[in-house]
C-alpha cells in the first residue's frame, strides 16, 4: 500500500470544490457517469483498432444504491486504469487523460465519441461524498487497484482482489446530501442527464410480462421475468442519418423527449454538419398557439448525448428559442458566460447555420405542399415573423415562404400580394397602398366597405404586426400599410369614388359648425366626403401613424414620444347620406344635437370605442328614438 498527497496548490482543495466549484451539486452523477461511458467508448476504440482487449462482451454501467451503507456506486465495463494511470489520472488535479487519449489516437478517435472537457470530472464525487474509493482493474494484465480518498489531499493507494475488468466508484454520501441516496432522486437524475447517453445504464431491475404463448390454453398466466431496468436510449434519432428515419421515428423521438406533451409537432428539422464545426440535432416545430408548456418544454442542449442545459439562449437564434427539439454539438465552449458565447466565433456560425436550416426547410416545405403549408400558417407565423424582424438574414429568405393571408381566407406570398393588388390599389403617386385589418369582428363594417369596392384586405393579427409591417415598407419602395379603418383608405376612396356631393356648397358651408357645436374639437377633426350613400353617415378613421406609434408601444419599442398623445380621430361626413341631409333640414336644435350624437356614437360603435357609461346612455337614446 502506498499513501501519498495530491499535487494541488491550494492546501485543501476539497471545500473549495464543494461550496465554489459547481452551484449545481447534482451533476457530479452527470461528470462520474461521463467517465464511464468514456472509459467503455475507449475499450471499444481499441477493440475496434485490434489491440487485445480480452472479451469485449456488452459492457454496461451500473448504478447501485446501498442505503444502509449511505454509498453510491458507479461500476462500468470500461477499460480500467492501473496503479501507475491512477496516480497519474487521478491525482492530478483536473489532469485531462481524455485529452491525452485524443492526442494519441487523434485521428482515429476523431469519431468514437469521447467525452471529457467537462472540468474537474472526476472531483465533482467530492461535492456530495466525504469519502470516495476507486476499485479499478485495467484491460491490460495487471492487478487491480483500490484509491481511497476521504476529502483531505491525503489518499491511499492498494492492490485489491477485483477480477473483471472495469472500475467501481464509492462515493460514501456526505450527511447533507442524503437525498443522492433516495431512489427517486437517482431516477430524476438520470432521467435528466443520462437519457440518451451512448452505453447502457442499468438502475436496479423491473419486472416484465412475457407474452402469452400462441395456442396456449385459455386462462394461461402470462409470465413474468425480472429483467435490468436501462434508464436510457443509447441511440437517439438524432444520433442517426436521416436517410434511416420516417417521419414516425421522429414523431415518437419528440414523445420520448417531452413525455408530458400530447400535442403532435407540425413538422421537424433534422441538423446535420460536421464542417467547420460539429452539429446533429433534431428541431420540432410545435403548434404554438394555446400551448401552456412553451416554458416548460425547451430546445435541449447536449454534447456527445450528455444533457447539458435547457438554456440555449445565445447558441440558438432568440426567433427559434420557442421550437423544441435536441442540439447536440461538442463545440460549443460551456465554462463561459453568455456574453462570451455571442461574441464566439463558432457560436455565431452555428447560430447562422440553424437559421439558415429553418429557412431552407420552411421554402422547401412551401414548394412541396403549399395547401399544407397555408394549413399551419396560423401556428407558425409567429416564429416567421419574429424572424424576419429579428435576423436579417432569415428576413431575405423570407420572401420564399411568408405568408399574407386575407380576409378571405387567401394566401399570398409578397409577390402575389403585390400583383392582386397593383390595379386597384394604388394612390395619386403611384404607391401600393395594402389595405390590412387587425381584428375581423372590430374592423367588421370597414372590411365589408373595402371588399365592396374590390380591394384585397390581409388579416394580420400577430402582436408584432406593427413592427413588421415597419420592416416591409422599409426594405419594399413604394409599399405602404394601411389598416382599413386608418384615414390613408381616404386616399384610393378618393380615385373611383363618387366625388359629386349631393350638397350645395352652401349647405356644406353650414353643416360643419352644426356639428362642431355637439362633438369636442380636440378630439375630432371634421372632414365632409362625398361617399357613396350605403356607407355610413359619419365614419372614424385615425390617422394610421400615431397608431401605429401606440401599437408599438404596447409591444415594446416606437420611443416613448406617443405615450401620453391624446386619442385624435378624423371622423368623416358622408355628405351623400341621407341622414347628413336631414341633420342640415333638421331646425329644432335639441332634436339635430341628439342626431347629431347618435350618429357619432354609431360610428363610435362600429370602431368598438363605445364603452361604460357612454354606451348605456347611447342605448337609452336609440330606445328613445325607436318609441
Ligand atoms: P476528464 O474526464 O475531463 O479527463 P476527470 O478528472 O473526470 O477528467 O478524469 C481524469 C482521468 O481519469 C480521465 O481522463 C480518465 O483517464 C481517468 N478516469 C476517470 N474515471 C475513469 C473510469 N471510470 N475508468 C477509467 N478511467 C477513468
Amino acid at each position: 500500500m502506498s499513501k501519498g498527497k495530491i499535487n494541488v496548490s491550494v492546501e485543501n482543495i476539497f471545500p473549495l470544490i464543494k461550496k465554489f466549484l459547481y452551484s449545481d451539486h447534482e451533476i457530479f452523477l452527470r461528470e462520474l457517469i461521463s467517465n464511464a461511458t468514456d472509459a467503455t467508448l475507449k475499450l471499444k476504440h481499441l477493440s475496434n483498432l485490434g489491440e487485445s482487449i480480452g472479451e469485449l462482451g456488452d459492457p454496461i454501467i451500473e448504478i447501485k444504491l446501498d442505503k444502509e451503507n449511505k454509498t453510491l456506486h458507479i461500476i462500468d465495463q470500461g477499460i480500467g486504469m492501473t496503479s501507475e494511470e491512477v496516480k497519474k489520472y487521478i491525482n492530478q488535479v483536473a489532469f485531462s487523460g481524455a485529452e491525452e487519449f485524443l492526442e494519441k489516437y487523434k485521428d482515429s478517435a476523431a469519431d468514437s465519441g469521447i467525452i471529457g472537457h467537462f472540468g474537474l470530472g472526476f472531483y465533482s464525487a467530492f461535492m456530495v461524498a466525504e469519502k470516495v474509493e476507486l476499485i479499478t482493474k485495467s484491460f491490460k494484465d495487471e492487478p487491480a487497484a483500490h484509491w481511497t480518498c476521504d476529502g483531505s489531499p491525503e489518499f491511499t493507494l492498494e492492490t485489491h482482489n477485483k477480477t473483471e475488468r472495469g472500475t467501481e466508484i464509492i462515493l460514501h454520501i456526505v450527511d447533507d446530501s442524503v437525498e443522492f441516496l433516495e431512489n427517486a432522486k437517482i431516477t430524476e437524475l438520470l432521467n435528466k442527464y443520462n437519457k440518451f447517453m451512448p452505453v447502457a445504464i442499468k438502475f436496479g431491475t423491473k419486472e416484465e410480462t412475457l407474452p402469452i404463448p400462441e395456442g396456449a390454453a385459455e386462462g394461461t398466466e402470462a409470465d413474468k421475468v425480472t429483467v435490468d431496468n436501462i434508464v436510457n436510449n443509447p441511440n437517439p434519432a438524432w444520433t442517426q442519418q436521416p436517410a434511416d428515419l420516417k417521419e414516425e421515428d421522429y414523431k415518437s423521438f419528440y414523445r420520448e423527449l417531452y413525455p408530458t406533451q400530447f400535442e403532435e409537432p407540425l413538422f421537424n428539422i433534422h441538423l446535420n454538419v460536421d464542417y467547420p464545426f460539429n452539429l446533429t440535432g433534431i428541431l420540432y416545430f410545435p403548434k404554438l398557439s394555446n400551448d401552456l408548456n412553451i416554458q416548460k418544454d425547451k430546445i435541449q442542449l447536449y454534447q456527445n448525448q450528455v444533457f447539458v442545459t435547457d438554456n440555449v439562449e445565445g447558441i440558438v437564434p432568440e426567433f427559434l428559442t420557442m421550437l423544441r427539439g435536441v442540439i447536440d454539438s461538442p463545440d460549443i465552449p460551456l465554462n463561459v458566460s453568455r456574453s462570451y458565447l455571442q461574441a464566439d466565433g463558432a457560436v455565431k456560425k452555428i447560430s447562422n447555420y440553424i437559421t439558415r436550416k429553418v429557412a431552407d426547410k420552411l421554402t422547401s416545405l412551401f414548394k412541396k405542399d403549399r395547401a399544407a403549408f397555408e394549413q399551419k400558417w396560423n401556428d407558425i407565423k409567429v416564429v416567421i415573423e419574429y424572424g424576419m424582424l429579428s435576423e436579417d438574414k432569415f428576413f431575405e429568405k423570407s420572401d420564399k415562404f411568408a405568408l399574407y393571408p386575407t380576409v378571405n381566407g387567401t394566401y399570398f406570398t409578397f409577390e402575389e400580394l403585390k400583383e392582386a393588388t397593383k390595379d386597384l390599389q394604388t394612390d395619386k403617386d403611384e404607391k401600393l397602398i395594402v389595405l390590412y385589418a387587425s381584428n375581423k369582428d372590430e374592423q367588421h363594417s370597414y372590411i365589408e366597405a373595402a371588399k365592396e369596392k374590390g380591394y384585397q384586405v390581409l388579416l394580420l393579427d400577430s402582436p408584432i404586426v406593427p413592427h413588421l409591417i415597419q420592416k416591409l415598407e422599409s426594405t419594399h419602395e413604394k409599399i405602404s400599410f394601411a389598416r382599413v379603418d386608418g384615414d390613408a383608405i381616404d386616399n384610393l376612396i378618393k380615385k373611383d369614388e363618387v366625388t359629386v356631393s349631393k350638397l350645395s356648397d352652401e349647405d356644406k358651408e353650414a353643416l360643419t359648425p352644426l356639428i362642431e357645436e355637439v362633438i369636442p374639437k380636440e378630439k375630432y377633426t371634421i372632414q365632409l366626403e362625398a361617399l357613396s350613400s350605403s356607407q355610413l353617415p359619419f365614419v372614424l378613421t385615425q390617422p394610421e401613424f400615431m397608431r401605429r406609434m401606440k401599437e408599438m408601444q404596447q409591444t415594446g419599442g416606437g420611443g416613448g414620444m406617443f405615450g401620453n398623445f391624446p386619442e385624435m380621430y378624423t371622423l368623416v361626413v358622408n355628405t351623400n347620406h341621407p341622414l347628413v341631409s336631414q341633420i342640415l333640414s333638421t331646425k329644432t336644435k335639441k332634436k339635430r344635437e341628439r342626431l347629431i350624437q347618435q350618429t357619432l356614437d354609431l360610428a363610435r360603435l362600429s370602431q368598438n370605442l363605445l364603452k361604460g357609461e357612454e354606451l348605456t346612455q347611447f342605448i337609452v337614446r336609440s330606445v328613445d328614438l325607436i318609441k
